[in-house]
């Protein structure tokens, strides 16, 4: 076989339909979010981010660049190996402290990003609790979705954000199977919150445990940063919370929190978490220090909010389209991949604005968008400029807008 002409041939069909990847390069500049230096044009110019996950641009808060850099000095570059070995360094300890603390839990696991946690944690729970049947939110996230394929236990998919089908599809189950519902609290391509209230309660009257992935809520929501469960009193709940040290928290690394049985478990199974390098100190006190911060820190939640309510206003003056929902993340619709990277493109080159297409797989075909996140850093002048340009493309390309 030709390899590389087969590899070659699967890149040109991605590229024909307008769904190949091409990632900017861009330099963040601490002090300066949502500022970066885009190095990929003619000459290295500044551009505004607006598409960054570093949701409340913590990733260069003054407090987390400061434990992070003191952790550096104290103990070096990296963790020295998996916990298994190397054992677990105290900023460990420390930072699953805090996260149980955060999710009213009573124990926490790390994991090198948000995608293992969901991974390793799925699979070793379905994979172990025997006869297992995974409920699964038809939206869920690849992680996700990857973890519970690698369990191999039964899945059933459920009707996104529906308890009723999820209740109809618990019913037909044998009672006595243990069930897990697998489900996001806020979803982050239409940014709509799951009823979490409602699952629980479908969960609970079927004997299922309860799996939520808060990966794009926590430090944005709830009065301690804890997430949509928290703000809605339902942390209680939830028998297993996954989250993100990346998004909210700005720095990386994932986790797990739920009882001392359930996190124990998973630790002592999950091939995951068991048989890869542990984080590094300096990320565990950068994330330590962020998750501390947004525990008593609301400014930043509230100045977020504020600028999630201008963009959506600004567009809508414009006649943008966008995605109505009740979170911060602000949708606005193309439909077309070609189209989609065109008017991001634009963006880039025209007027310094960074704002990446989101194309399939990432999204069903037909829906491509671009996904707007604000942060409480952008400035007046910031959102006037990226409506202003929006607005310029949707007149030069001649794209439907809204009344
Ligand atoms: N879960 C959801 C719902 C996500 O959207 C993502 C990533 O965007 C992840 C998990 C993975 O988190 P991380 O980026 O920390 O790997």
């Amino acid at each position: 076989m030709d390899y590389d002409r087969f590899f070659r041939r699967e890149l040109d069909t991605l590229r024909q339909g307008g769904n190949y990847r091409v990632f900017a390069d861009l330099q963040r500049r601490a002090g300066a979010f949502p500022t970066a230096i885009h190095l990929g044009a003619r000459a290295p110019s500044d551009v505004t981010v607006w598409c960054s996950n570093d949701y409340l641009g913590m990733g260069q808060h003054p407090l987390v660049l400061e434990a992070s850099h003191e952790a550096l000095d104290k103990c070096g570059a990296g963790a020295g190996g998996t916990r298994n070995i190397a054992g677990t360094n105290h900023y460990h300890v420390m930072l699953e402290e805090e996260i149980a603390d955060l999710h009213q839990a009573e124990s926490a696991l790390l994991f090198n990003s948000g995608y293992m946690s969901n991974w390793a944690a799925l699979s070793t729970l379905g994979a172990r609790l025997p006869g297992c049947v995974v409920l699964s939110d038809a939206l869920n996230h690849a992680s996700m979705i990857e973890g519970i394929r690698h369990s191999r236990a039964e899945k059933m998919v459920f009707a996104h954000n529906d308890p009723e089908d999820l209740d109809r599809k618990l019913s037909q189950l044998d009672p006595a199977r243990p069930k897990m519902v697998v489900f996001e609290s806020i979803y982050s391509m239409d940014g709509d919150i799951a009823p979490i209230a409602e699952i629980c309660d479908v969960a609970e009257k079927h004997g299922a445990i309860t799996y939520l992935d808060e990966v794009h809520a926590v430090g944005l929501y709830g009065p301690r940063g804890g997430g949509v469960a928290e703000r809605e009193g339902l942390a209680h709940r939830i028998t297993v919370t996954e989250g993100t040290l990346a998004k909210g928290f700005g720095v990386v690394g994932g986790y797990i929190a739920g009882s001392a049985a359930v996190v124990d478990f998973v630790r002592s199974f999950a091939s995951g978490f068991i048989f890869t390098t542990a984080l590094p100190p300096a990320v565990c006190a950068g994330a330590l220090a962020s998750i501390r911060h947004l525990k008593t820190s609301s400014a930043e939640r509230e100045g977020q909010q504020r600028r999630v309510a201008q963009v959506r206003a600004a567009l809508d003056a414009a006649g943008v389209p966008h995605m109505d929902n009740p979170s911060h993340i602000v949708p606005v619709m193309v439909g077309d991949a070609a189209l989609c990277k065109h008017v991001s493109d634009r963006l880039l080159e025209q007027y310094g604005v960074y704002l990446q297409p989101i194309n399939y797989p990432t999204v069903p075909r037909g829906t491509e968008r671009l996904r707007i996140t604000p942060s409480p850093l952008h400035t007046d002048a910031d959102i006037a400029h990226l409506v202003a340009s929006l607005s310029a493309i949707w007149s030069e390309l001649s794209l439907k807008r809204v009344a």
